[in-house]
């Protein structure tokens, strides 16, 4: 069996990392158009920061790939045959494959934007999207960057780590309200002003005006303002990159189309990752999930199928996580940024500002907990899908919370504040914590 992975991101990679433990007889092949070798694209931001060094961020060692018979082909698929199972690469050389697997990730979205191809500005995705924001920032003094979502608030601290003012343009009346409930969105615009970045809400980018030879000069706002620059970061969503699957009769949609064993419309060709697109998405899953553990999800569940396995795609309980600056953010199961109907929400806010939590529960009776967000504290990811999947009521959760304390030794526990807030937003729900003997006593040693 000769399997052809085009994509060596997350999914790529896992894909054949499996398919090699499950068929060790298989030819496998790697071809991306990218990197020789492949990388961690979330830290991407500490190569820029210098925190990390380029081949800091390669999780395996060059050999690695020889020593496990997968065949690496630096090189773009231009051209996709379903009809003759071949692939046209942009070196001049043609592959065939019984299997296929797509997973060509995503690309940067842009809107069209007057000035949007000036020099100076762009999106974050890939390699050479690093290379071209270490030159074209170097040097300058400000940065416009635009989206007030994940990459909007990197850009912006990378930015700032190199003494360059970012501006930052964020659509909404808080930061990420598609995703965040204003309190926690609060907190984070605290980090923003901590670090003196300016944030303009209810503001986008109307235009981008160039010096006359090329190059960004200035931005306007739908308010008007003109805010002058020397780069732009457009930092607005991602969207799959169906390139290569455009060019053959696969069926796309917004991503790559493909049913519960990620397969397309073709039989031995597969998508998987940022690319793919769910026909039918489990209750209360997105169709495109574009994050690096479904991805290896992805990439270990579709290898199966393909090894003769066949095996659905079960995502499982939403996580994910990030950081905004220093505050730290985790978040579990359904956390609505809005009111919803059947659901409330506990929350409480350390008075420094620099931690909260949020539990969401059913509104009804026994109020099973669904939901969690979590800043500037890590919670323990098995114990909260384990209440999550239990459907615990939230009295429980609150008066087991000590067991979601995933450092005790760097965080103070916040627990005794949190249950006592939770008594006051919800006293017809009382909790009696009981101390349990040392539980506060063990994190004020002198040493720590
Ligand atoms: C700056 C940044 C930070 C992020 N941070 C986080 C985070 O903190 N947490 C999180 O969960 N997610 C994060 N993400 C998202 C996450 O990185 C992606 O969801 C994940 O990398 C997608 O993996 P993938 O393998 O599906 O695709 P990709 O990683 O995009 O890999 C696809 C590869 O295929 C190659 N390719 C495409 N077409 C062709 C072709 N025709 N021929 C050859 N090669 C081709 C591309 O060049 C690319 O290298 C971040 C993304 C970015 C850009």
């Amino acid at each position: 069996m000769h399997l052809v992975i085009i994509g060596n991101g997350i999914t790529g990679v896992t894909c054949a990392l499996a398919v090699r433990r499950l068929r060790p007889d298989a030819r496998i092949t790697l071809v991306s158009s990218e990197s020789a070798h492949h990388y961690s694209r979330t830290a991407l931001m500490y190569v820029y920061m210098g925190h990390l060094r380029p081949q800091d961020i390669k999780p395996y060692e060059d050999w690695f790939w020889d020593e496990n018979r997968l065949g690496l082909v630096h090189a773009t698929a231009t051209a996709l045959s379903t009809a003759e199972n071949l692939l046209t690469l942009d070196n001049g050389t043609t592959l065939t494959y019984d299997n296929l697997l797509l997973a060509t990730g995503s690309e940067s979205k842009l809107y069209g934007w007057p000035g949007q191809h000036l020099a100076g500005v762009q999106g974050l995705y890939n390699l050479p999207d690093l290379a071209a924001m270490t030159r074209d920032t170097s040097g300058i003094s400000r940065g416009v960057v635009v989206g007030g979502g994940l990459i909007g608030v990197e850009l912006a601290e990378m930015l700032h780590t190199r003494g360059i003012e970012p501006v930052v343009l964020v659509r909404d009346a808080h930061y990420w309200a598609s995703v965040l409930p204003p309190e926690e969105a609060n907190l984070v615009d605290q980090q923003f002003q901590k670090n003196h970045v300016p944030v303009r809400y209810n503001t986008e980018l109307r235009e981008i005006l160039g010096d006359g030879l090329g190059r960004v000069r200035a931005v306007v706002t739908t308010a008007g303002e003109e805010i002058a620059c020397q780069w732009v970061g457009l930092a607005t969503g991602v969207t799959p990159n169906l390139t290569l699957a455009n060019t053959s009769t696969i069926e796309t949609d917004r991503g790559i189309l493909v049913d519960a064993h990620l397969r397309t419309s073709v039989a031995n060709v597969f998508a998987a990752g940022d690319c793919a697109q769910h026909r039918e998405p489990a209750a209360g899953e997105v169709p495109i999930e574009q994050l690096w553990y479904t991805g290896r999800l992805q990439g270990e569940t579709v290898a199966h199928t393909i090894c003769g396995q066949p095996t659905p795609y079960r995502r499982g309980i939403w996580f994910n996580s990030a950081k905004f600056f220093n505050l730290e953010y985790q978040t579990y199961g359904r956390a609505p940024a809005g009111p919803t109907a059947g659901l409330d929400s506990f929350y409480w806010e350390h008075p420094s500002g620099r931690a909260a939590l949020r539990v969401y529960f059913r509104a009804a009776a026994p109020h099973a907990v669904v939901g969690f967000n979590a800043l500037g504290l890590r919670l323990r990811q098995a114990m909260c899908e384990q209440w999550l999947r239990a459907q615990t009521p939230v009295p429980t959760v609150m008066a087991q919370l000590g067991a979601a304390n995933f450092d005790p030794e760097f965080f103070p526990q916040h627990e005794k504040a949190m249950v006592a807030a939770f008594n006051r937003q919800f006293p017809q729900q009382l909790v009696v914590l009981k101390q349990r003997k040392g539980l506060f006593a063990r994190h004020w040693s002198p040493s720590t």
